[in-house]
């Protein structure tokens, strides 16, 4: 697997605007030749990429892909690049095993015809998905698989303008598989320029937002929490702002927002202002999603969560902190089945919670005793 700390290729493509190369000057490896990619076709050194991550990939399902064939061509071995097989979604049994050059020529023949027949926002999307879900389970798909289709689609797009949609989507697409693949740095410089790109083109804020909020992911996936802070308040202070017609799903979006920016407060230890931001979002919360909703359910998570991590808290907090994760696990297994992450999350808190007062508690009887 190729090392992209060096973000060469893609700086070429875009062109030598000095606030994209600062933008990827920090993932920069020092031996970058920037004139050999510059002079060199985009597309051939792109070929490298994608090949490596699809070997990767390749060899990382071999057990399971052993005996089977491609669902889309029906073959083993790809007839014209010779690789072989991969699975990472969740299909299960003989089903979901395909070849990665299958699953982007099928994801890139469905994304022409609907540019072609210029499909609106709901009947493009489920064509454009194919590039990271699976069309068989619709579960996405994760870790080297996904990178070796993030590295496909974006070599099939780059040599769009700058500005086109398609070519911004393709690049979060590589983003997103480098992070499932665990290149963190690498995935940090494809933000970085995606966002250079959205700011010098003018991209709508919420848009903005929305790459900001995954610059924010990959710094807390770098532990660096302080710098995803402070991005996390920005995003939030500026989506205030918006228009609520600019978000699209309006509250929602905002509500995630608060959702990001209160995780990254408690991941620094802010607890007496995270519960004071949940506290507001909360009854805001409930009557815009109702109690059901995920994103309510995480909020009160959070708030129980600031309740039992703080410091200070007291037995009432604690035990309000046990109330809360007790009704949000019943209800989350009812709406989302006992095999949800949401879940597991709540679980995990309960199972604190109640260890932290069983703690106070017996010092308060250590207290009472010494007195
Ligand atoms: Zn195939
Ligand atoms: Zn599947």
């Amino acid at each position: 697997m190729p090392s992209l700390l060096h973000f060469g290729p893609i700086l070429a493509w875009n062109g030598r605007e000095p606030d994209i190369e600062m933008a990827a000057s920090t993932v920069m490896d020092a031996s970058y030749d920037r004139k050999r990619y510059v002079r060199q076709p985009a597309c051939v050194s792109y070929q490298t990429f994608v090949e490596e991550a699809v070997a990767v990939a390749v060899e990382a399902c071999a057990d399971d892909t052993k005996g089977q064939t491609c669902y889309i061509c029906t073959q083993a071995l790809h007839w014209k690049t010779k690789e072989g097989l991969v699975r990472g979604c969740s299909c299960r049994g003989t089903a979901g095993f395909a070849h990665v050059s299958c699953l982007a020529e099928q994801a890139k023949i469905l994304v022409a015809e609907a540019e072609e027949h210029n499909f609106d926002d709901d009947r493009f999307m489920p064509r454009w998905k194919q590039w990271y879900e699976c069309r068989l389970c619709e579960q996405r798909y994760h870790g080297v698989v996904r990178c070796a289709l993030g590295w496909a689609c974006w070599k099939t797009y780059l040599g769009r303008p700058e500005a086109d949609w398609v070519r911004g989507g393709a690049l979060t697409q590589l983003g997103n598989g480098l992070g499932e693949a665990g290149r963190l740095e690498e995935r940090l410089g494809v933000v970085e320029v995606e966002l250079a790109n959205e700011t010098r083109f003018g991209a709508p804020e919420n848009e903005i937002l929305n790459t900001k909020t995954r610059l924010a992911n990959c710094y807390i996936s770098l532990g660096r929490a302080e710098e995803a802070l402070s991005l996390h308040r920005e995003i939030y202070s500026r989506s205030a702002a918006l228009d609520p017609t600019d978000v699209g799903r309006e509250v929602f979006g905002r509500l995630q927002y608060a959702v990001n920016l209160a995780s990254s407060l408690l991941e620094t230890k802010r607890h007496a202002e995270a519960k004071s931001l949940l506290r507001k979002q909360l009854s805001q919360a409930r009557r815009a999603t109702g109690a059901e909703h995920a994103t309510f359910i995480r909020l009160r998570g959070l708030y129980a969560k600031a309740l039992y991590l703080d410091d200070c808290a007291s037995r009432n907090d604690l035990a309000e902190a046990v109330t809360i994760l007790e009704d949000l696990y019943s209800t989350a297994r009812r709406v989302f089945g006992s095999n949800h992450p949401l879940l597991r999350a709540i679980k995990f808190d309960l199972e604190r919670a109640i260890q932290y007062d069983l703690h106070l508690a017996r010092r308060a009887i250590i207290a009472a005793k010494a007195a």
